[in-house]
């Protein structure tokens, strides 16, 4: 593949110059560095760029240039080349203009001059960019390959798996795809059952199970040590957190992950009001981020592995993983959040994966490019899916059973979602019934206000109605409140007195459980905020009792 490319402008010459000369000392290995004295010239560069095929990365513009603003040139370059990540070098005086540019041309970032050293002011800030640059590139395929039936749930949950582990893959649909019909001719008895999996190596595997899909791309599984100082169970956000300043503060840590580690966060397609990220961030960036730091410091990831059971031989908690394999360790924290409620009407179940889905958005959304969606719940995360879906599809419904958005909903994306022209928001509305034979062909409504039932066609269905904590594997071990949600701290004494069976000296921590050494943290908490940096944050401090519990053992 030919070098990215980094382009600079600027019409101050000796500007330009040290602009490129940084440049090139840090990123000529992967890039290649092109720069243009004016708006006019950088064009006809990409022009040409475009012809082609070459990729763009990065643009790194000053904003004052006399014919053209360096906004004015990025409202034009980014018409051809959408994915380039965007950055303006300012004085102080254009502050608002930059930030205006955030909305305006989706600037990532600015830059003041002078950047001296640019070790500091400014490869840190263009590190990330290019990283998530990276991180969403798709060269020309040479990854795996799934030929799936748009419709099966198989096919759905293992795009879904590879998409939420960010394993580069490329869908194939069996109905549509010239390229599925020659790779089915190519399986020894030619009516492979799908979906069928096909590697970079060209060995493929017929409707393979997930674990056996993570094996294979080398995904770890299998804990490396029998015993670790701290196991957490779940990777979302505060599972993450907690794995980052345990490894970091020098405890040997294994996390174990059911599905993909982001968790919840992980399948939103914007959260835009965690700290730092201006723009947003996509909740697959968020996660691949925390990834990264957690290996960093050492953390052992397994996934996609489940924990199905804990016992206390003390000192010792020990976890038992599906496979019946177990893994002992000091302290434990649980941050198993909550998962999607599921609609209870007739044919919600059986059509689940086809055509019904919980949440899964992302892998879902360019399948349904040009068609109408419907979308039910009046929360945040309905809102954020309801915005994402508007612009691939024709038109996006939002099935609301409340009466007033703002009930339910932050006012920030009510004001997005009114905005746009092609939500429908329907207020009092149930889904009372999905119909289909082999996938999702109809739904039916009713109005809470009026009575009345009516039925429309449907193709897809997206459902966001809130979540339970899946707590069952902690039953007889750890003291849970009457929705399942796990007690800690204060709230486990009631009229002041300890919980039953504590035999310590000191009260539980702020984060422990009826267990000492089993902790808590994010959604799963008993009277936690449902929010990432709350989850973050409490995955942090958790790590501080456990220090502290580690001291008593
Ligand atoms: C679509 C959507 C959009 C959202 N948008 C925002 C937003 O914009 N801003 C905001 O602040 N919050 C947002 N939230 C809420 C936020 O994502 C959650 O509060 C946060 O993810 C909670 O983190 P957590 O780590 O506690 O749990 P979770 O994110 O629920 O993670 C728990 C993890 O544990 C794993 N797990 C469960 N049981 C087991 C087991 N037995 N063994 C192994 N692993 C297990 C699960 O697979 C999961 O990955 C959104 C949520 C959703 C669903």
């Amino acid at each position: 593949m030919a070098k990215p490319i980094i382009l600079t402008v600027d019409d101050d010459a000796q500007v330009l110059r040290a602009v490129e000369r940084d440049l090139k000392r840090r990123y000529a290995r992967e890039y290649r560095v092109l720069r243009a004295e004016s708006g006019e010239s950088a064009l006809d560069t990409l022009g040409k760029l475009k012809l082609r095929g070459d990729p763009v990365a990065l643009f790194l513009v000053d904003q004052r240039m006399p014919k053209m603003t360096g906004v004015e040139f990025l409202e034009e370059a980014i018409g051809m080349f959408p994915d380039a990540k965007r950055a303006l070098l300012t004085a102080y005086s254009d502050t608002e203009a930059a930030i205006r540019a955030i909305n305006e041309v989706g600037l990532d970032y600015y830059l003041q001059k002078p950047w001296d050293p640019p070790e500091q002011n400014l490869y840190p800030n263009l590190d990330e960019m290019l990283d998530d640059w990276r991180a969403n590139y798709r060269p020309p395929f040479e990854g795996i390959r799934i030929v799936g039936d748009r419709w099966s749930p198989a096919s759905h949950r293992t795009r879904d798996f590879l998409a939420r582990n960010r394993v580069p893959h490329k869908w194939l649909d069996v109905e549509a795809s010239e390229e599925a019909r020659r790779l089915i001719e190519n399986v020894d008895h030619g009516v492979p059952k799908l979906p069928l999996v096909v590697y970079e190596d060209g060995t493929y595997a017929e409707a393979p199970e997930n674990r056996e899909i993570a094996e294979r791309i080398g995904l770890r599984t299998q804990a490396e040590q029998q015993f670790y100082d701290l196991v957490i169970v779940g990777g979302g956000p505060s599972g993450l957190a907690a794995a980052v300043y345990g490894a970091s503060e020098g405890l040997s840590t294994v996390l174990v992950e059911r599905e993909a580690p982001g968790g919840q966060a992980g399948t939103s397609s914007r959260i835009e009001n965690y700290l730092g990220f201006p723009r947003g961030l996509s909740g697959g960036d968020l996660a691949r981020r925390a990834v990264d730091q957690a290996v960093r410091f050492g953390v052992e990831i397994l996934t996609p592995q489940e924990v199905r059971g804990v016992r206390v031989e003390d000192p010792y908690r020990i976890v038992t993983l599906t496979d019946g394999l177990e893994i002992s360790c000091y302290a434990l924290i649980v941050t198993t959040g909550v998962s999607y409620r599921r609609l209870a009407v007739p044919g919600a179940e059986r059509l689940t994966g086809a055509g019904v889905y919980y949440g899964a958005a992302q892998t879902e959304a360019y399948a349904c490019e040009g068609e109408d969606v419907y979308i039910v719940g009046g929360a945040n995360s309905a809102g954020q899916a309801a915005m994402f879906f508007s612009n691939q599809v024709r038109r996006v419904a939002m099935l609301c059973r409340g009466d007033d958005l703002r009930k339910s909903m932050s006012e920030y994306l009510v004001t997005q979602i009114e905005d746009k022209d092609n939500i429908e928001v329907r207020l009092n509305t149930n889904v009372v019934a999905v119909e289909g034979e082999e996938h999702l062909e109809s739904i039916s409504v009713k109005n809470g206000a009026t009575g009345e039932t009516e039925t429309a066609p449907a193709s897809s269905l997206f459902i966001f109605i809130g979540a339970a904590p899946k707590t069952d594997w902690l039953d007889g071990v750890v003291e849970c409140d009457e929705r399942g949600f796990i007690l800690s701290g204060p709230d486990l004494s009631k009229n002041g007195k300890r919980t039953k069976g504590w035999r310590l000296n000191r009260d539980p921590f702020l984060l422990e459980t009826n267990v000492p050494g089993v902790f808590v943290a994010g959604d799963v908490r008993h009277g936690s905020i449902k929010r990432c940096a709350s989850a973050v944050g409490e995955g942090s401090i958790a790590v501080q009792f456990v220090h502290q519990y580690m001291r008593e053992v």
